[in-house]
């Protein structure tokens, strides 16, 4: 038999199945699944097993070099692999690629040992050879001594720097037999591993009590729907997981919980470790790497039941699986942004699908497209309407941004939010100040009347191109010179937007010289451990102000945060994206959360230049029904999904026209595609155009969007991707062909 075999390497020439002889020393360990080390060209490459064939397609059959790693990826696994390699049209062996750890899959996978030492000898013997040796040697008596007491097998390194004793009397004593030494593989642990704290387990509200019980009902179903668990924020459903995973537990099968943040990660865990000791498992990228590779085998030989962890852990080995639990399924940070390009969620949902487990995606702002399928039945909708402990809402108070520029106040901080913040300082409460992010200077706001520029045909906004003059559209390349006045209200208050938090800090500093602040985005953070710091220092109230990204949205908890200063919800209301509304809603809901999480209520003031848009007054009211019903009939205007299933191609290069003749080339094949058959007749293309990111580092970049009908399978959209590469071969190695399908972002 030879071996079936695909590599993981990105190269078109590199997609097929290659063949391998099985070297006889290999026969027994090579499975479906391996990974394993193979010659290839002039390399040698890690590549995957997936299948065995009598006859092999070339003449001259090389041989498998090594085998990497001891574990193979299961039959579902494999099956999951395969749904990736379709629905994403990634290759095979990137997607197999996911489900190893890094160390197996560069072949550094090393178990950590460390010595142990054992007396080998009687012990009636060992007290007659410590007389006997007092004298002559006294340091192995003394040696022998500890051992006898504290052993028979005890830690080398212990047992060397034992008063009494020095390594090398321990040496000689291991050479005259005595004692014996032996290799013990200890695990490296990212967490404390904590035993159950006997913690009481809250009363669960009559919700969530509700919402317990149908998820353990249908643990027991042949095929469970996927369950959407909308509830607002404070509304504990982490209690609803650690109680459906209970269950779980209680049939002897395994759970994975995925939480969007790395940062998040801490928090989440202690609580789950608390509930479960040495169960739980932890898997995310800022683990080393032998941490991350210890804690995926304590999950594949199933010492570890419950792995907690960020996007990656969908694939954490567990055997018999019975839960996925997907927490904030709506975030982005779920979706990977390099090939292959996939969605945690998605994945969730069809990996719980081909294990017949059950899969709970949870959130208080759900994604737009997951509340779409639980109304229509594609999921089943569990509700959690209130908070815990009888906390209200916070009071969210919208400030028009206008008014204040009318009245002469030219600060990035309306009168409103400025009183509010003095207020709290005076009474030694805390605040958060929010900023998006990704509000980059690039879309066009009247700040008169609060008109934005967007493109006609997609309602998307529009965006600054520094090399001209003008504003596009990089969804269909529409495009207009800019205004110098504004076209609405003919004001000359039109700009281009932006501020960050540094410059918020040092507003800051100006205007309350004694605030004590600390600031949380991507600067501030990149150490490791540097996240955590800043929580806990704020935590202990040795800061007034917490200035940050959507970082500060996410499940902190503050109970001395009585202020939340959203000071610009223009930059993310005026993303060049469709799903700017939601997002926006999203986060102000998200942000608002962090407030009134204790005892003395909570406070929200969110200054926009738009308060009549719908995702900013329903965020006030805090309805996401409302919401939802606003934006569903949006995207079924745009023919957005969930009416459609959106597909990005995106091509990059450092040469201005071979980007542009690409992407016509593109183009030009999808249509011919396109008009060969009926199925593609409602798909759209728009573009080519530039990107709204249209150059990053050196390289141009164009995109081409298309909006296929979603009731197509992947095998069909994927048909369609491999028909326009095979139509259109890359010019030369400088340009580079992206496909991402239900892409989050199309910056
Ligand atoms: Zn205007
Ligand atoms: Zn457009």
């Amino acid at each position: 038999m030879y071996a079936e075999v695909v590599v993981d390497i990105p190269s078109e020439s590199a997609k097929g199945l290659f063949h391998y002889a099985i070297p006889a020393e290999l026969e027994c360990q090579v499975k479906v699944g391996s990974a394993v080390l193979v010659p290839f060209g002039t390399r040698e490459l890690t590549g995957y097993v997936v299948g065995f064939t009598p006859t092999p397609d070339v003449a001259h059959v090389k041989d498998i070099r090594a085998i990497r790693g001891d574990a193979a990826l299961s039959e579902q696994m494999m099956a999951l692999a395969a749904w990736m390699n379709r629905y994403y049209t990634c290759s095979l062996g990137e997607a197999i690629a996911q489900m190893f750890p890094s160390s197996v899959r560069r072949g550094k996978a090393r178990a950590k040992t460390e010595s142990m030492v054992e007396l080998v000898i009687p012990k009636e013997e060992a007290e007659i050879l410590i007389a006997s040796m007092e004298r002559k040697a006294p340091r192995q008596a003394g040696a022998l001594r500890i051992i006898l007491e504290k052993g028979p097998i005890m830690l080398r390194r212990r047992l060397n720097n034992a008063p009494g004793s020095t390594p090398g009397a321990v040496r000689a004593l291991i050479q005259k037999g005595i004692l014996s030494e032996t290799q013990k593989e200890v695990l490296r642990s990212p967490i404390k591993r904590t035993s159950k704290t006997g913690k009481s387990v809250p009363v669960l509200t009559p919700a969530q009590d509700k919402a317990v019980t149908t998820i353990i009902r249908s643990l027991d179903q042949e095929s469970p729907k996927p369950f959407l668990l909308h509830g607002v924020t404070a509304s504990g459903k982490t209690e609803v997981y650690m109680r459906a995973i209970e269950a779980v537990f209680a049939k002897g099968k395994s759970a994975i919980v995925l939480v969007p943040e790395i940062s998040l990660t801490p928090q989440m865990t202690r609580g789950f470790s608390e509930r479960f000791g040495q169960a739980v498992a932890v898997l995310h990228s800022r683990l080393s790497q032998g941490e991350r590779y210890d804690e995926w085998r304590r999950a594949e030989r199933g010492d570890a039941k419950i792995v907690v962890g960020a996007r990656s852990a969908v694939f954490a080995p567990v055997q018999d699986l019975g839960l996925i639990v997907v927490d904030e399924e709506h975030e982005n940070s779920y979706k990977q942004e390099e090939s292959p390009r996939y969605h945690a969620r998605d994945v969730a949902c069809e990996r719980a699908r081909i294990s017949k487990a059950v899969c709970v995606l949870g959130s208080a702002t759900p994604s737009v497209e997951s509340y779409y399928k639980a109304l229509h039945g594609e999921y089943n909708l569990l509700e959690l309407p209130h908070r815990v402990e009888m906390w209200g809402m916070p009071t969210v108070e919208v400030v028009d941004m206008r008014e204040e520029l009318a009245e002469g106040n030219r600060s990035m901080f309306s009168r409103s939010l400025s009183q509010a913040i003095s207020d709290r300082l005076e009474r030694g409460e805390q605040m958060i100040l929010f900023l998006n992010r990704r509000g980059y200077s690039t879309f066009v706001l009247c700040r008169e009347c609060g008109y934005s520029m967007r493109c006609p045909e997609c309602d998307v906004a529009l965006t600054y191109h520094a090399a001209g003059s003008n504003i596009r559209c990089h969804y269909c390349d529409y495009e207009e010179p800019v205004p110098s006045v504004c076209p609405n209200c003919g004001g000359r208050y039109i700009k281009y937007f932006g501020a960050g938090t540094q410059k918020i800090e040092g507003e800051v500093k100006r205007v309350f010289p004694r605030a004590r602040t600390i600031r949380m985005d991507t600067d501030t953070t990149r150490r490791k451990g540097a996240h955590e710091t800043i929580v806990s220092k704020f935590q202990k109230g040795e800061h007034d102000i917490l200035i940050g990204t959507q970082m500060v949205a996410k499940g902190l908890d503050f109970p001395n945060v009585t202020l939340v200063g959203v000071v610009s919800a223009d930059t993310c209301l005026n993303l060049p994206d469709y799903k700017a509304g939601e997002r926006t809603f999203q986060l102000l809901t998200q942000v608002a959360g962090r407030a009134g999480r204790g005892d003395k209520g909570g406070h929200v003031i969110v200054q926009t230049y738009s308060p009549e848009h719908y995702a900013i007054e329903l965020s006030q009211a805090h309805d996401y029904r409302g919401f939802y019903n606003e934006e569903i009939s949006c995207r079924n205007e745009g023919q957005y999904p969930p009416f459609s299933r959106l597909i990005l191609v995106v091509v990059s290069g450092k040469s201005l026209p071979a980007v542009e003749r690409h992407s016509l080339c593109l183009v030009r094949a999808f249509r011919a595609q396109i008009k060969s058959a009926k199925q593609w007749k409602k798909t759209r293309i728009l573009g080519p155009a530039p990107c709204a990111l249209a150059r990053v580092k050196g390289m141009h970049r164009w995109q081409i969007l298309l909006k296929v009908d979603p009731e197509i399978g992947p095998n069909d959209h994927n048909k369609l991707i491999e028909e326009m590469q095979n139509a259109c071969p890359l010019p030369s190695y400088d340009i580079m062909v992206q496909v991402d399908v239900d892409p989050e972002s199309m910056l």
